[in-house]
């Protein structure tokens, strides 16, 4: 849909977060419908952007969640996910947070490793409950993707490896308490290369194989998310070869697909809108100094990512490079470097795309500042869907240590 950031900026303030409701719900037929054919479950993995108002247009659409914390998984079922269609996900989890899992009766608690299965093993026994679980495999292919995001290779510290998995599968079948229902591999993220992931998906059907024929009957086949978007000019994997690919690996096994795709969804529908404070030169060096910084939107700092940035309302004048900052006292602190444009004024506007996923759910008060709105656009209508944070939000939990 066409958004008019301008009028957002008047009504709302920048920065501000705006998502195009339409985009989410297109992106997530496409990937449901590549699945046709086959039993499939796609989980929206809820750390990409995790508010409310965005899940729930996932659960209209019947989508299930993935999530990587028992504040995830309430957030989930607040916003209308079934319980049956929620995985839980991550490398560590508390008694606290497993106990709270069984009990809410989602699909699957996802294992990375086996001293994490013993605990789920312990606490479900207390529960006298049978606690369904997926054992994530790290099947040590190369995703080909920036080393930060990078997690299905031994080097990494996530899942188990073949043999180990193994083991334990064969434990967990023996046990009263646990019950084995799917296998997990997610190798990366921002992927753009089918490869890696028809490969990785082509050893984890192997296992399923083995492990069928010592009757462990495994139900979901769950390729985890990483499927990647553009930022700058990147090809990316066709979402039906990509479903073909893992159809094609799990041949003749009976099983549910499930991914669990984030960035995929949510990125290329989001926009960050920001308004120019200053330009200055420091000698040569040029910069454009900008009322969002690395706290509203971190990953040009945290992992060098590239976001595209636009003049709302385009103008006259020859275009330079520069540093497009924020105002936070870190050198780290920028949105973008060498953008190309004309000279720019107090109150411009800039919007920096493909902001959708990993943007608000990453934003920080860092230098005691407020978390921007986010604004949903659907039908030629926005509406607020997270309020501007206030300086009283952001010292509310606070006490005074006061002495004597
Ligand atoms: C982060 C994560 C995802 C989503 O990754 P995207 O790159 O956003 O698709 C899916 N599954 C697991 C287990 C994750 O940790």
């Amino acid at each position: 849909m066409n958004i008019d950031f301008k009028k957002l900026a008047d009504e709302f303030g920048t920065p501000l977060y705006i998502y195009d409701l339409e985009f989410l719900r297109k992106r997530y037929k496409e990937l449901k419908n590549a699945f046709e054919g086959s039993k499939s479950l796609v989980c929206y993995a809820v750390k990409a952007n995790s508010n409310l108002s965005i899940i729930n247009t996932f659960a209209q659409e019947g989508s299930g969640a993935d999530c990587v914390s028992i504040g995830e998984v309430k957030r989930a079922l607040l916003a209308g996910i079934k319980p049956y269609k929620i995985i839980f996900s991550g490398v560590g989890k508390s008694d606290e947070e497993i106990k709270e899992a069984l009990e809410l009766k989602i699909l699957m608690i996802n294992v990375e490793s086996e001293e994490e299965l013993k605990r789920v093993e312990a606490v479900a026994k207390e529960l006298a409950i049978e606690a369904r679980i997926s054992i994530r495999v790290n099947p040590n292919v190369d995703p080909k993707t920036h080393p930060y995001i990078s997690t299905g290779l031994h080097e990494n510290k996530f899942g188990v490896d073949i043999d180990m998995a193994k083991r334990l599968y064969i434990y967990a079948k023996n046990s009263e308490y646990l019950d084995p229902v799917g296998i997990h591999f997610h190798i990366g993220s921002q992927l753009t290369r089918l490869e890696p992931i028809a490969e990785a998906a082509q050893i984890i059907a192997d296992l399923v194989r083995s492990l069928k024929a010592i009757n462990v009957d495994i139900k979901f086949f769950d390729v985890g998310g990483g499927l990647g978007v553009v930022y700058d000019d990147e090809v990316l994997i066709n979402t039906q070869e990509y479903a073909n690919a893992i159809k094609s690996a799990i041949k003749g096994l009976d099983l549910t697909i499930v991914c669990e795709p984030g960035r995929f969804l949510t990125a290329n529908g989001g926009y960050l809108l920001t308004k120019v404070l200053y330009e200055k030169k420091n000698g040569n060096k040029r910069f454009t100094i900008v009322d969002a910084a690395m706290n509203d939107l971190v990953r040009p700092s945290l992992y060098k990512a590239y976001h595209k940035i636009e003049l709302v309302q385009p103008k006259e004048g020859e275009l330079s490079p520069t540093d497009i900052v924020g105002p936070i006292c870190e050198s780290g602190d920028f949105l973008g470097k060498n953008v190309l444009m004309p000279k720019l004024e107090s109150g411009d506007l800039l919007v920096v795309k493909s902001a959708g996923a990993y943007g608000f759910t990453m934003a920080s008060n860092y230098n005691t500042r407020p978390r921007a709105c986010e604004v949903a656009c659907e039908n030629g209508e926005c509406r607020v869907i997270r309020k501007r944070e206030t300086f009283d939000d952001l010292i509310a939990a606070e006490r005074l240590y006061l002495k004597g």
